[in-house]
């Protein structure tokens, strides 16, 4: 780093010694991306990668004439978001985005994989909307109630994923902006504690960090599912670099009830829930709906949206609405085999996701419980899902 200034001081004027360092500057950067070293062009190693991996959506994605036509610091950026799809053949989806305006700054890329892994024409346009007023499906009294459908009481969860616009998504942030990020939270975390009806805590897995909770606390919250997962191990989210500086700058708001939850620093910036055991489905619909609008009233907290996309996330499998709504239900006859195989024959084809009980890529209960979601999260609104 160097100090840049104009020399001249005599005979000139103030307003000319401004533009003389702006113009001046403008030349010195011109130099200095000279100089850069040249953006290895990844398009010959993708045509030799591509054809064994078909599925690879981030492979499948790329056309090596829309990169060619990039400047070197888009190429590089495009690079990065397509990273853990190259270092991860076997991945399904293996590109995300790494600054929240990357959905827009990369379209021709990332509209071919949103179409691919959404069915969707590539010049669709997401619209969030709540409301569940004339959604199709909807009993006539307006309420999901599965006590309806002769199921008892099931834990019930509906998360939405959100990013700052002020910081980088989770790849591409410093271990320093992951803290900066999680501290900056906190502000937020004082006023949802100060109300009546969220109160709790703010649960920091940050060595040293005032709201540390050693490591068996924070298993204790894994195990009563407020808490996500070490990410550290997880290779795809770590070429990602997601999974990077665990566990700084990662922890968990609960509130008092323990029913409304928020984490902080795993896939997207936020992760913003509500889960309760119970038969209607409204109710933690609804709680979260209440809570996100406190959360978004919140002075200084202002999410990524895309006036394309709606809401951005890193992960473009979640891009739109960020919102899965899941319950952990019992099947032991579809299970009887230990396997999910017989529930996913029947929930795949009408759109619904089968996971373990500790959430995806985990192993399904030992009482046959699994995690049924529907899998639709950008061009369905969330009172469809
Ligand atoms: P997501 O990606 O939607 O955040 P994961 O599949 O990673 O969800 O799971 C995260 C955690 O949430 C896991 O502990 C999982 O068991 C828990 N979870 C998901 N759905 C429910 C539910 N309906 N009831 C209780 N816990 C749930
Ligand atoms: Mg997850």
């Amino acid at each position: 780093t160097v100090d840049i200034s104009p020399s001249a001081r005599f005979c000139i004027k103030e307003c000319e010694i401004i533009t003389a360092l702006y113009l001046g500057i403008e030349k010195l950067k011109a130099a200095e991306d000279a100089l850069a070293p040249p953006v290895e062009d990844i398009t010959p190693r993708l045509a030799a990668l591509s054809p064994d991996h078909p599925d690879n959506i981030c492979l499948s994605s790329f056309d090596p004439a829309y990169y060619a036509s990039l400047s070197n610091e888009d190429k590089a950026g495009l690079e990065r978001c397509m990273r853990s799809g190259i270092e991860n053949p076997d991945s399904s989806m293996g590109c995300y985005a790494c600054q929240p305006e990357d959905y827009d700054r990369f379209k021709p890329f990332f509209s071919k994989a949103l179409a691919k892994y959404h069915g969707v024409p590539e010049d669709a346009k997401h619209v969030n909307d709540w409301s569940l007023e004339g959604v199709e499906g909807l009993p006539a009294d307006g309420g999901l109630d599965i006590a309806k459908l002769g199921l008892p009481e099931l834990s019930m969860r509906v998360r939405v994923g959100r990013n700052l616009k002020a910081f980088p998504l989770p790849g591409a942030m410093t271990k320093q902006q992951r803290c900066d990020m999680e501290n900056f939270m906190l502000g937020a975390f004082a006023k949802l504690i100060a109300m009546p009806e969220y109160g709790g805590k703010y649960c920091s897995f940050t060595p040293g960090h005032p709201n540390y909770v050693d490591a068996a606390e924070y298993q204790k919250l894994v195990d009563a599912h407020i808490a996500f997962k070490d990410m550290s191990a997880d290779k795809y989210l770590l070429s990602a670099g997601i999974a990077q500086d665990w566990p700084h700058g990662r922890g968990v708001y609960v509130s008092e009830d323990r029913g409304f939850i928020i984490w902080v620093g795993e896939e997207d910036h936020l992760r913003i829930m509500c889960m309760e055991k119970g038969t209607v489905l409204n109710k933690v619909f609804d709680r979260l709906k209440a809570a996100l609008d406190v959360v978004n009233g919140i002075e200084g907290l202002e999410f990524a949206i895309s006036p394309d996309y709606g809401v951005v996330t890193s992960c473009p499998t979640n891009l739109g609405t960020g919102m899965r709504a899941s319950l952990h239900i019992q099947l032991p006859y579809l299970t009887a085999d230990g396997t999910d195989a017989k529930a996913k024959a029947i929930a795949t084809p009408l759109g619904l996701s089968v996971r373990g009980l500790g959430g995806e890529h985990t192993p399904i209960g030992a009482d046959g419980t699994v995690d049924i979601s529907p899998s639709a999260r950008f061009c369905i609104k969330e009172c469809e899902i």
